[in-house]
């Protein structure tokens, strides 16, 4: 299929005018996520994997372009999850298996997890945290393997003992014998590290640094809440990921630690669990986005409800976290903090990520603004202005899905048109 349109695209530049089109999408309906509002029928055309022309109504496609019926659907641009694990999917068995897989394990189960992530109608990620991302990212880029485009963090940065210490959990013998990750390992305690950690993402190829502000609620360890960084130390990471272009995403469950992320000068704070009125009005202030992950929240809430599913230092901090995470969305969304769109998949099952917009809803805000939470609010988080609206010129990221969203939110879950750089991944059977 790639193939085909692949020679009807050289065969276009050879044989046809320059302004001949690869694809023409006649949609019933058109969400225009710059507006939060819903459009009547227009027809995208799409050329060399951009988008060319929307016109109103349906328009026929000219020769050499494949015309794609959409008239019975609603259509918008491709969706972005700023916050997923590509190479994890949670169970019973997450603590040991890091004892016995290999990365490359992790990286043959990603490998599924993304192509279900793109037919789920989500066309970027932003992974926060894994070693596999990058490698995966460059697959995916090279066409070797089906997948979104993916802004990958690498190692989160942490420090010793906090969340994603990636030897907490470990017996004394094992730490000793392995020694502390330090930098290199994302693992910091001081300025210099902190400088140190970045550079060394950036030798390893990520495109946007995560760091852990706060315990977490996944880890081996006691606390969810604790700050983990110094003001300074969050500085350096900030001032140290500008030199390379990237931005900063804090994990914070805990309101000092989200604090301390929000004057450190951080993109993102992701989860913010236990956000206060204070720190709301600072994100304001500062412009910092709000990430919530409720899917997440709510999947760990629910999972310690069975015996033996988590360990038992990590059973309290799921109950009492989770449970907490989608009221606080509300409650931001009502103070005028930007929020932007995540699951923390990875956490829940890859695929089910457009379950967060019916939590979101749920949570108190309406439809339209869930939607630009995933488009056009996501594409600001990450820095680019080529995705997330449906526009001549414009990245041709382009979903569809039976009934209209606006009208209920559960249209969502039933995407089956996904185009992503102008190449269809999934369609409607005709
Ligand atoms: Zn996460």
């Amino acid at each position: 299929m790639r193939q085909q349109l692949l020679a009807a695209t050289i065969l276009s530049a050879l044989a046809l005018p320059a302004a001949a089109a690869d694809s023409v999408l006649q949609c019933g309906k058109l969400f225009d996520s710059r507006s939060g509002t819903m459009r009547g029928a227009h027809s995208i055309v799409v050329r060399a994997g951009k988008v060319a022309e929307v016109l109103p109504g349906r328009v026929e496609a000219t020769a050499g372009a494949r015309a794609i019926d959409l008239t019975d659907r609603t259509c918008m641009a491709g969706w972005t999850d700023l916050h997923v694990h590509m190479a994890q999917q949670s169970s019973q068995q997450s603590y040991s298996e890091g004892f016995r897989l290999d990365d490359v394990d992790f990286a043959f189960r990603a490998v599924g997890y993304a192509q279900k992530t793109l037919l789920a109608g989500f066309t970027s990620v932003r992974d926060l945290g894994g070693t596999v991302a990058p490698h995966l990212r460059d697959a995916i880029n090279q066409g070797m393997v089906q997948g979104p485009r993916i802004w990958a963090a690498g190692k989160s940065i942490a420090t010793t003992g906090g969340h994603a210490d990636p030897t907490n959990g470990y017996n004394s013998e094992l730490s000793h014998l392995l020694g502390p990750p330090g930098p290199t390992g994302g693992v910091i305690n001081s300025v210099d590290d902190a400088r140190q950690a970045v550079r060394q993402r950036y030798k390893d190829g990520s495109d946007v640094i995560k760091i852990t502000a706060t315990g977490g609620v996944l880890s081996y360890a006691k606390s969810a809440d604790a700050p983990q960084f110094t003001v300074d130390e969050v500085k350096a990471i900030v001032d140290t990921a500008k030199d390379y272009g990237y931005r900063v995403a804090a994990h914070a469950h805990g309101e000092e630690g989200m604090k301390r992320a929000v004057l450190g000068g951080v993109t993102s704070i992701e989860h913010g669990t236990e956000m206060s009125d204070e720190v709301m009005q600072l994100m304001k202030q500062r412009g910092t986005w709000y990430v919530p992950t409720i899917y997440a929240g709510r999947f760990v809430a629910d999972k310690a409800k069975i015996d033996g599913y988590f360990p038992e230092i990590v059973r309290p901090k799921a109950v009492r976290i989770g449970a907490q995470i989608q009221a606080t969305a509300g409650r931001a969304y009502k103070a005028g903090v930007k929020i932007a769109f995540g699951t923390d998949m990875g956490v829940g099952p890859h695929g089910e990520n457009a379950q967060e917009f019916l939590y979101m809803v749920e949570a108190g805000m309406p439809a339209a603004y869930a939607l630009q939470a995933a488009t056009i609010h996501a594409a600001s988080v990450l820095g680019v202005d080529d995705q997330g609206v449906v526009e001549a010129g414009k990245r041709a990221d382009i979903i569809a899905m039976p009934g209209d969203p606006l009208a209920d939110i559960a249209s969502v879950l039933k995407v089956d048109f996904v185009m992503k750089d102008g190449a269809v991944y999934r369609e409607p059977a005709r």
